[in-house]
């Protein structure tokens, strides 16, 4: 078959992969002039270098990610640091880690050892999450996080120093308006899984080198009927029939889109009316988005903070808008992978990145103003490590649509369409997570499975 993919992010680099590996001619027609979508890689004129759009971290559970890096024939222990979840503020209040024991003795132990939380607050935190395995991972429908941890009588200072930032990692929604069962299922699949589920998984190279660049390669690679991946080529008009599809005056015998919500519901208002087609594209409608804000600093000479990934304390009021502090010098510099992105990187080692979720609240002002802000708050609350080495730049990358608000009730289509030959596949779809890169891949895999089930 000759399919097309409209959309060159994960989720449609995974279904183009599932495909091509299946036998299928497959063409990727991606608007932007680099693969990866919200997780890519970017040219930071500020810094000269190149760097990711914004610091990403992956889990043990992400399974379908770590599964397509080894179909790609790629080693995942060489392209991410992987270590045990360590929560950790940088102040050195906070600290959370799992033991190196069976699951779930792992966090029990690790909740049972953690500093910052009193010996109630720990007790309240273990049965609260018992509760939850206990029903199955499930929650009351139309559920809030905080209705949920308000009826697990969890301290607003458990809140403030475990749950919120936890909740926001994880669904980028702030705990009053995130959905609880969007939140338990990553508890289930973290948390609840195996021993190295809860693993953290921080990349070592640029998010477009981790696996889309292969990816690519291996699709350009028996180059024949049009089939491979065409960059800076946005898809303007889609149609279909029960014969094929037509792709910007191109056929095809089937499409899936991969873009996000808004721009898939352009694509698919073109096609005619089909039983549930309203129904379907009323539920594209309905996806809000919220920002993620990256602001990343160039330093004088390598820091090397002891722990990779720290947590701040914001204070919105002062401008304090800083959630998470990365630094991956210790790693980046071990990079054994080749290539001449990596090279340009190869200031990595001086670099940290402040990450930002739910960022609307500092939109309203100006970069420049929370850059110092920001780069006041590291330095206040990394005291303990000696002072900051001299910022010598900086680059603030604000992605408005970094993920779809992830609240209570909301209905997610499925990646079988109302239209024939057409299938959608990306975070937004009914994976069961959030707008995550795990949740992408799923969706593209399965993507390529029900259209192997319909047509092959
Ligand atoms: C700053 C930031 C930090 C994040 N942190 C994390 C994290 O730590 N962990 C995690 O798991 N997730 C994280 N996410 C979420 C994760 O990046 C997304 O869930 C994932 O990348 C979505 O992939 P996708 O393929 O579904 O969509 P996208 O990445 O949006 O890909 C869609 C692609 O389709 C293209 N496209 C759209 N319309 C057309 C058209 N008409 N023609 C051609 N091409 C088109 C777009 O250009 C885009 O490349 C983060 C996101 C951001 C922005």
């Amino acid at each position: 078959m000759k399919v097309a993919i409209i959309g060159g992010g994960w989720a449609g680099l995974a279904a183009a992969w599932s495909l091509h590996r299946q036998g299928h001619a497959v063409s990727v027609f991606e608007a932007a002039r680099t693969l990866g979508g919200r997780a890519r890689r970017v040219s930071s004129r500020p810094l000269g270098q190149i760097i990711d759009n914004g610091q990403h971290i992956l889990l043990g559970a992400y399974t379908d990610t770590l599964a397509l890096m080894g179909e790609l024939g790629l080693n995942p222990c060489e392209r991410f640091h992987r270590e045990r979840l360590t929560l950790q503020s940088a102040d050195g209040a906070f600290l959370l880690r799992a033991l190196p024991l069976p699951a779930p003795l792992h966090l029990l132990g690790g909740i049972a050892t953690a500093r910052g939380l009193g010996p109630l607050e720990r007790l309240r935190l273990v049965t609260l999450t018992a509760t939850l395995r206990a029903r199955g991972w499930k929650t009351a429908a139309g559920l809030s996080v905080a209705q949920w941890l308000e009826q697990g009588r969890q301290s607003p200072h458990a809140l403030r120093s475990f749950w919120q930032p936890l909740c926001l990692a994880a669904l980028n929604t702030p705990v009053d308006s995130a959905c609880a069962q969007l939140f338990a299922h990553v508890l289930r699949d973290s948390l609840g899984g195996a021993g190295r589920a809860t693993d953290v998984l921080i990349p070592r190279v640029d998010l477009s080198q981790l696996w889309p660049d292969e990816a690519a390669r291996q699709l350009n690679g028996g180059n024949t009927d049009g089939a491979g991946v065409y960059l800076g080529r946005p898809v303007r008009q889609l149609a279909c029939s029960a014969a094929g599809v037509t792709v910007d005056g191109a056929q095809f015998d089937a499409a899936v889109v991969a873009g996000n919500a808004p721009s898939a519901r352009k694509l698919l208002e073109q096609l005619g009316p089909q039983a549930g087609s309203d129904a379907y594209l009323a539920m594209l409608s309905a996806f809000t988005y919220l920002p993620i804000a990256t602001l990343t600093l160039q330093l004088e000479r390598p820091w090397g903070l002891p722990q990779p990934m720290l947590l701040l304390r914001d204070d919105p009021a002062r401008l304090q808008f800083g959630q998470w502090l990365f630094d991956r010098s210790a790693f980046a510099a071990s990079r054994s992978v080749s290539s001449s992105h990596t090279a340009k990187q190869a200031d990595a080692p001086r670099l940290l990145h402040i990450v930002i979720s739910a960022a609307s609240a500092m939109q309203q002002h100006p970069p420049a103003q929370i850059a110092d802000a920001v780069i006041r708050q590291v330095q206040a609350q990394t005291r303990r490590f000696g002072p900051m080495p001299r910022v010598t730049g900086h680059d603030l990358i604000v992605e408005k649509r970094a993920t779809f608000a992830a609240t209570p009730g909301l209905a997610r289509p499925p990646v079988a369409t109302p239209w024939p030959r057409i299938w959608a596949a990306g975070d937004w779809t009914d994976t069961g997570y959030p707008g995550v890169l795990e949740g992408a891949v799923r969706s593209g895999r399965a993507a390529a499975r029900s259209l192997l089930q319909s047509l092959a």
